[in-house]
């Protein structure tokens, strides 16, 4: 039988038009597991006893203990709608939001979501990260409204009141999608009940029904309402199978790869439209050049390092030499594989358009293009909804485990690129950075457990940003042998442009031309917009020059410069935000000899140190959104927990007995909120945290923070002034 999925699923691969790559999302305890596992169930992967039961996605032994997934893991299901057989794949993604990289990186993957939410909670917080991560990664949504059984055996309501709230709850998602993205929205993303984009029921009692289920079968609505009433719902599930109405939306309205290529390639790759690439890509054409984006890697204790991915053009085979976005040499593929279930199947061949795990991908990470063409435009590079703002530094128990320590770190990294591995020159330390406290913990666990190597973490410390005031410059740069000097003039970025750059909408890899409109578009003069030289992290390099001798074959170690203050700043070593530099003169010595690294790295460095501390050179701190679920009775002591937090509370309401505070905090004062608040509410609060960007840190801390960093780091007591820089 086994071997029949598997000729099955072999057969539907090499036909785009009968395929779906699909991702379901949701807030955490929203449904998405029990949804996912009555999908495979229903589909014939497992066996309908254990749909369900077992938590299938959930590989990962933690995951279950905890009951959150972590790694997005595939499965590959057969669906047969209107006489039609179709191979939908399914990647996980995780529920929890200190893991919300991971979204992101699946959204990368597939063309259409399914979006869940619980219809007695509605749309939390987590739903709106979800689907704005979907939306900007132009992967398509349809909605399930699930635990449609609490409304009815819990809350009680009657079949009227139960339509008007699923409207209601509709309309709501459909404002977030037109406010998010209204181009997609006119586009007819909008999700409609009567057109069929929506389907509601219960994951856990195995039931779904959708307007189009409702006319095929000749259920009406109340009679739904009434089955659920008599807790009869056995009888419903076997005529509104969960798995039918959720797989027929799925392969009704979610687009198959020839249909979502197009778009989505348009708005993850920002190479030249006009070449051969860009059409085989957006043709999903299995014979051209081989296209593949890493979107995860995984340890596979017989195999090694498993690299999954979507396969936009040419087909993947065992031996093939591909390029790795990055790397020096090819690499050789070894096994090429598809997922059913946590296995891994290899094949002979998987074509375009597929979901696809391949061996043998030494130098990829999570975000490398894999390719047979020598120079292609990389992909754009995965953006996270969150960076890494708390880290730790991480030790060996035992000195003879530390080169061990070293290679699981370079392993881990490479698994989750939301983490951050540095080295710390000064102290020696290994530097951890993280989504938050939490993300940081499951990690180190995971390197004692895994990867067997027993180690000690400091307590949590926040990673602030860098960034600047006002304005300064120009100032100048001298090389030690001061024959070269450099004039920078230094200001914030205009805050649209941060938003684009953050948003992966302009980079250095898309034709300049293009990138000039959008910064123009955005808000920066033309003559800035069409000198730009470099964008690294949220910081922008733009030469103002004109017919400088030597400055071309300079640039590279001009950069140089400039990127190693970006990822240190002057004040404090941490990394820079929002920063724009100005080349606006440059003399530089006729002899190549004398303007080498060791001259002009400096010289640049130094310019842009200096103009940094005279424009007022000051921290940003970052910041959570702390979502809590609590008995109305214990409130009072969960809002008391974020107000003793430097904490704000945005919003508070209450559904049934149930309470959700929604809040801001800085990052900071939240170590420890996980045992504070559950002494403060006897265990009873379910919360989460979510990244909420950068803001200025107060200035009565300023200099309290700023030593304490700068003693951490071993750097002098006394805040550098730009005279420090200059005189030389
Ligand atoms: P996830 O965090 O989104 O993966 O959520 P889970 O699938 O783990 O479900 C969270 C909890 O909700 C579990 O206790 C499920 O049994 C329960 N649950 C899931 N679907 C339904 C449903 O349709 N009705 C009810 N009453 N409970 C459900």
């Amino acid at each position: 039988r086994r071997k029949k999925m598997v000729e099955r699923v072999t057969a539907l691969m090499g036909t785009p038009e009968t395929i779906r790559n699909i991702g379901i999302v949701a807030h955490i305890d929203h449904g998405k597991t029990t949804l996912s596992d009555n999908l495979l169930g229903g589909a014939g992967m497992i066996s309908k006893e254990l749909a369900g039961k077992q938590l299938f996605m959930d590989s990962d032994e933690e995951e279950q203990a905890r009951g959150i997934t972590i790694d997005a893991s595939n499965v590959s299901m057969v669906h047969e709608y209107e006489g039609k057989e179709y191979l939908i794949n399914l990647i996980d993604t995780p529920g929890h939001v200190d893991f919300g990289g991971d979204v992101t990186r699946a959204m990368r993957a597939v063309d259409g979501a399914v979006v869940v939410i619980d219809a007695v909670e509605g749309t939390m917080p987590q739903t709106e990260t979800v689907l704005r991560q979907a939306l900007r990664e132009h992967v398509k949504p349809v909605l399930f409204i699930n635990k449609v059984d609490r409304l009815i055996n819990e809350l009680q309501v009657d079949s009227q009141e139960m339509q008007v709230r699923l409207g209601k709850l509709i309309d709501h998602v459909n404002k977030l999608i037109k406010g998010m993205n209204e181009e997609r929205y006119k586009a007819g993303w909008k999700v409609d009940a009567a057109a069929g984009t929506v389907a509601f029921g219960s994951a856990l009692y195995n039931w779904a029904i959708s307007v189009p289920m409702m006319k095929k079968t000749g259920i009406s609505f109340n009679d739904v309402y009434d089955y659920c009433k008599k807790e009869d719902m056995k009888a419903l599930a076997d005529k509104c199978p969960l798995h039918e109405v959720v797989n027929d939306m799925v392969v009704r309205f979610l687009p198959n790869p020839l249909q979502a290529q197009k778009g989505r390639v348009a708005a993850i790759w920002h190479g030249d439209k006009e070449l051969p690439i860009a059409k085989a890509m957006m043709s999903a054409d299995a014979s051209a050049d081989l296209t593949f984006m890493v979107t995860d890697i995984s340890m596979d204790p017989h195999a090694g390092e498993v690299a999954t991915g979507r396969l936009f053009s040419g087909s993947l085979t065992r031996g093939m030499e591909v390029y790795v976005s990055g790397a020096a040499k090819k690499n050789r593929i070894q096994q090429v594989g598809i997922f059913m279930g946590p296995e891994r199947l290899e094949v002979e061949k998987i074509p375009a358009g597929n979901i696809a795990a391949v061996t043998g991908l030494k130098d990829a990470i999570v975000g490398s293009t894999v390719t047979t063409l020598e120079n292609m435009t990389p992909f754009e590079s995965i953006k996270h909804g969150s960076e890494p703002v708390v880290t730790v530094a991480v030790e060996a128990k035992h000195m003879k485990d530390l080169p061990k320590l070293v290679e699981v770190l370079r392993q881990v990294a490479k698994e989750d690129p939301t983490l951050r591995i540095t080295l710390d020159e000064e102290t020696g330390e290994h530097l951890m950075a993280g989504m938050g406290e939490l993300h940081l913990e499951v990690i180190a666990h995971r390197i004692e457990r895994d990867k067997g190597v027993e180690i000690t973490t400091t307590p949590p410390l926040v990673v602030y940003r860098e960034t600047i005031r006002g304005n300064a410059g120009p100032v100048e740069g001298k090389s030690p042998n001061r024959h070269n000097r450099f004039y920078v003039e230094i200001e914030p970025i205009e805050p649209e442009v941060v938003e684009l750059i953050r948003n992966g909408d302009i980079s250095m890899n898309m034709p300049e031309l293009e990138r000039r409109e959008k910064l123009m578009a955005a808000g920066m003069s033309k003559d800035q917009a069409k000198g730009i030289a470099d964008i690294y992290e949220s910081n922008i390099y733009i030469d103002m020059t004109k017919g400088i001798q030597y400055l071309n074959e300079t640039m590279e170690l001009i950069l140089e410069g400039f990127q190693e203050v970006m990822k240190a700043g002057p004040l404090s070593r941490e990394p820079c935000m929002g920063i724009k530099v100005k080349l606006v003169d440059a003399k530089l010595h006729e002899d190549a000899v004398h303007r080498g690294p060791a001259q002009v790295i400096p010289a640049s460095r130094q310019a842009i140190q200096a103009a940094m501390l005279m424009a007022g050179d000051t921290l940003l701190e970052p910041y959570q959104k702390v979502f809590i679920q609590v008995p109305q009775d214990q409130m009072g002591g969960a809002t008391k927990e974020i107000q003793g937090r430097r904490g704000i509370i945005m919003d508070m309401h209450t559904e049934g007995d149930t309470t959700v505070i929604e809040s801001r905090a800085p990052v900071a004062a939240l170590f420890g909120f996980a045992g504070d608040i559950r002494s403060a509410t006897e265990g009873r609060a379910m919360w989460s945290t979510e990244f909420a960007g950068f803001e200025t840190l107060p200035t009565n801390l300023l200099g309290e923070v700023v030593g304490a960093i700068r003693q951490r780091k071993g750097l002098k007591k006394d805040i550098p002034q730009a005279s420090d820089y200059l005189s030389m």
